[in-house]
């Protein structure tokens, strides 16, 4: 009876199962491909001042120009890229890309802009990864303090003394570093009273629905008072309306990332934009002006 019950349940899952892995393997396949074929790209999402209205900083973001697919997400992809170790590589290129340009930019005369990149926890947890950086800054001639790394409470939780270490190190290296996506994972404030980070990222999900929901004000006001008695800079992610940029502002936020500003765009657009000059004008999701 069992034996039956356990076969009618393999007939039922195997087909699916066998879909997903497939797609899984397709997309593992497509992925080492990418890599030795260029299909990466970065994409630079500006960080503005939220007093000045200037770009202060860049988040490199990567995307995926697949000849099918057409542009893929990082959602879609960086898990895999996790789970498989191609991070690694391709984390590799996304550091020495981002570096090349912020460098290249200064250069071109535009400003010594922070250039701030996402690392996994693969990449975090690497032996390599502080010589690694020490190397990429050395051969692209970016000074230390124009990068920033971007780490989740979630990723520093496996191994807290050594995330701890790695942390110390880059501080030690002038590298700054962040804390990305605050809020939504499982760190509690006694680590974070220990990481040495200059930077709060407060989550998108917190910045949705603020001023509106009192809910969502009430925690977003406590992370930037965390922030400034942890004497943190406090950026806020995913701000598209002008009155979440006007709550900001009221309650001390120092910098904010989101469409109400600019989308992330190609290394092209956002040089154009930065020749046009360092302030940004808000705007709706109509692209009309609010101020
Ligand atoms: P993240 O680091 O939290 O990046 C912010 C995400 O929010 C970006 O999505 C950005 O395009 C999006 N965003 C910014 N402003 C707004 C807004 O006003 N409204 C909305 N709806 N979205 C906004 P993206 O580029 O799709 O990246 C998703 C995630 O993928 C990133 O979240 C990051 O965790 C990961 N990721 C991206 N690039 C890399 C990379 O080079 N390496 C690694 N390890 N992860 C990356
Ligand atoms: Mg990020
Ligand atoms: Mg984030
Ligand atoms: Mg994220």
């Amino acid at each position: 009876r069992s034996k039956e019950l356990g076969r009618n349940m393999v007939q039922f899952y195997m087909p699916t199962m066998n879909a997903r892995a497939r797609e899984r393997l397709a997309l593992e396949g497509a992925l080492r491909s990418a890599l030795v074929h260029d299909e990466f790209e970065l994409y630079y999402q500006p960080q503005v001042d939220l007093v000045t209205g200037a770009v202060v900083g860049l988040e490199a973001l990567i995307r995926w120009r697949h000849p099918s697919m057409g542009m893929v997400r990082p959602d879609r992809f960086i898990n895999l890229a996790e789970e498989t170790g191609l991070i690694v590589p391709i984390g590799a290129w996304v550091l020495r890309t981002a570096c090349r340009q912020s460098r290249a930019w200064q250069h071109a005369g535009l400003g010594h802009l922070r250039i701030a990149v996402n690392l996994s926890a693969r990449q975090f947890a690497e032996p390599n990864l502080v010589r690694e950086i020490a190397r990429v800054l050395d051969e692209t001639g970016l000074s230390a303090a124009c990068l920033e790394v971007e780490i989740t409470e979630s990723l520093v939780m496996g191994d807290v003394e050594s995330a701890i270490r790695t942390m110390r190190e880059l501080k030690q290296m002038g590298v700054q570093l962040s804390i990305d996506d605050f809020g939504t994972g499982y760190s509690s404030l006694s680590y974070l009273r220990r990481f040495p980070v200059d930077v709060l990222k407060i989550d998108r999900s917190f910045v949705r629905d603020i001023p509106f929901s009192e809910d969502d004000a009430a925690m977003v006001a406590a992370i930037i008072e965390l922030a400034r008695g942890l004497r943190m800079r406090v950026i806020a992610e995913g701000v598209e309306t002008e009155a979440q940029l006007d709550y900001l502002r009221r309650r001390g936020c120092d910098e904010v990332q989101g469409h109400v500003y600019a989308q992330a765009a190609s290394g092209a657009e956002v040089e154009r934009l930065l020749r046009t000059g360092r302030h940004m004008i808000p705007h709706d999701a109509n692209g009309m002006s609010v101020r």
